[in-house]
């Protein structure tokens, strides 16, 4: 059975360098070879491979290459570089083709001008400086969506400016690639996890489905029981379990029935090729408990979730999961939950009832059991922990009926100021920028939902690439935000994004 894929190792992007024929061949090879460097230079540092191509000199061959560029499921996205005068109108074929994202990477081939030394022929060959002004004219003139990176290569900012570029590119290609299955409907009465589905097929490329809860409880009710032995060896290993869950324990058979859960779940979705899945406790069916360990592991493996039937934020899980591979940290659901709200220094309690990645810390979780309030099944296991301090980003999604938006909160997870010793799940603490009051008026204010995706591996910079590239809202509460700026733009939008869209 395949296992989902988490890393960007099937990814590559085309290097595509602009020239034109009135050069002759002498100049055409030597700009063939300084590209040819530069993309190498460029590859080595960034994590998705960059794919050189024959520099392109007339509109049939840019047009081909980005039909090509199109048809290629590995080809994540097209960089493209002027190295000498290329005239934009040969462009404009290949540029109406192009339907991957689109990084113009505005660089030359040397560092420094070479002053004593620099002659007419050099001028020639190395006017990148207007060649890509030429071609900047044409992306805007025709509404083209792209990131323009500027600098030489060697440049670590350029780097890492084009790494977030292609992280962006890759969470697009998950979604686009996505197959979520749903167990179960959406929590009743819930407004914001609900959302047009097909929209998100069409804006995202996803396919969100549902399936009866009892097809995956039947997958759980054949597991083996030598398969379980394996499991729970495994969870012996891994983490800290609570006495009474272990080998001889009184409550054994709790853990058990949760790796049988995790196995149930892990056929079912391997064999459909699902990436992200949702789950409801009002929909439970005959599974002994809500699953717990079992969404935390599989998170915490790359795949989305999305509790109470919220497939939006399970697509978001997975997309970032996607973009962070490699990275240290993680992604996970998380919901806004409590509020310490001592003046000055006000704190975000996140948690869920059960499900939080364990890929937010990098201690080894406890492994325990506890009864459950709602759901009326038996009590699950779960993993306990406090997600790592440091730099991380909330995101949600909410269908704001003609499109959908989504908002971003940088936040700092810090250390919990207290123990939690009666509180059994993987949480967070955090503290929203720019402060706790405008945060959550600017939350409040864009409708955001109450359920996330927090990651500390990519931050706000790779979201905003992705709403980017698939021409989707975002709203960022950061630093700069104030309120009243905020609120405008949320005005602002509203009136872009249909206009952004035609009628
Ligand atoms: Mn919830």
């Amino acid at each position: 059975m395949p296992k989902i894929d988490t890393t960007l190792e099937a990814y590559r992007v085309l290097f595509l360098t602009g020239s034109q024929h009135l050069y002759g061949p002498e100049t055409l090879a030597q700009v063939a070879e300084q590209s040819r460097a530069i993309a190498d230079e460029l590859g080595a540092g960034v994590p998705v491979a960059v794919d050189w191509q024959p520099v392109l000199t007339d509109p049939e061959s840019i047009r081909r290459a980005m039909l090509d560029a199109n048809a290629d499921d590995g080809v994540i996205g097209v960089i493209a570089w002027m190295h000498t005068f290329s005239p934009a109108k040969m462009w404009i074929g290949g540029l109406t083709a192009l339907q991957k994202p689109l990084l113009h990477l505005h660089t030359q081939a040397n560092v420094e001008l070479p002053w004593a030394e620099i002659d007419f022929d050099f001028m020639n060959l190395n006017q990148a400086a207007h060649g890509d002004r030429e071609f900047g004219y044409i992306e805007s003139r025709m509404g083209v969506p792209r990131t323009t990176v500027v600098g030489h290569v060697s440049d670590p900012e350029v780097q890492s400016r084009v790494e977030v570029w292609q992280r962006a590119a890759a969470g697009r290609t998950a979604a686009r690639t996505l197959k979520l299955a749903r167990f179960g409907d959406n929590m009743r009465f819930v407004a914001v996890t609900e959302g047009d589905k097909t929209e998100a097929e069409i804006r995202f490329g996803m396919q969100v489905n549902t399936w009866g809860v009892n097809e995956l409880a039947d997958r759980v009710a054949a597991v083996a029981e030598t398969d379980v032995d394996a499991l729970v060896a495994e969870y012996d290993r891994l983490y800290d379990v609570v006495p009474e869950l272990r080998e001889g324990g009184e409550r054994r058979q709790s853990l058990r029935d949760g790796a049988a859960i995790e196995l149930g779940l892990r056929s079912f979705l391997e064999e459909g090729g699902f990436g992200a899945f949702t789950t409801s406790f009002e929909d439970l069916g005959a599974l002994k408990q809500l699953p717990g360990l079992a969404v935390q592991r599989l998170m915490a493996e790359g795949y989305g979730f999305g509790a109470e039937g919220d497939w939006k934020t399970a697509a978001l899980v997975r997309i970032a999961n996607v973009m962070g591979a490699g990275l240290p940290g993680g992604a996970s659901l998380m919901e806004d939950y409590t509020y310490d709200l001592q003046p000055g220094q006000q704190l975000i309690l996140g948690a869920h009832m059960l499900e939080v990645s364990p890929s937010l810390t990098t201690a080894k979780p406890s492994l325990e059991v506890h009864p459950l309030g709602i759901g009326g099944k038996e009590d699950p296991v779960r993993l306990v922990f406090n997600t790592d301090a440091g730099p991380a980003v909330v995101v949600a999604m909410s269908d704001v009926r003609d499109r959908f938006r989504l908002v971003a909160n940088v936040v700092d997870v810090v250390e919990p100021p207290h123990d939690l010793p009666k509180l059994p799940v993987g949480r967070a603490v955090w503290r929203p920028e720019p402060d706790f009051r405008t945060s959550a008026t600017c939350w409040l204010i864009a409708g955001a939902a109450h359920h996330t995706v927090m990651s500390t591996a990519v931050g706000v910079d790779v979201w905003e690439d992705f709403a980017a590239m698939t021409e989707t809202e975002l709203l960022i509460i950061d630093r700069d935000t104030t309120v009243r700026g905020f609120q405008r733009e949320v005005q602002w939008n509203s009136a872009y994004h249909r206009l952004a869209r035609g009628l």
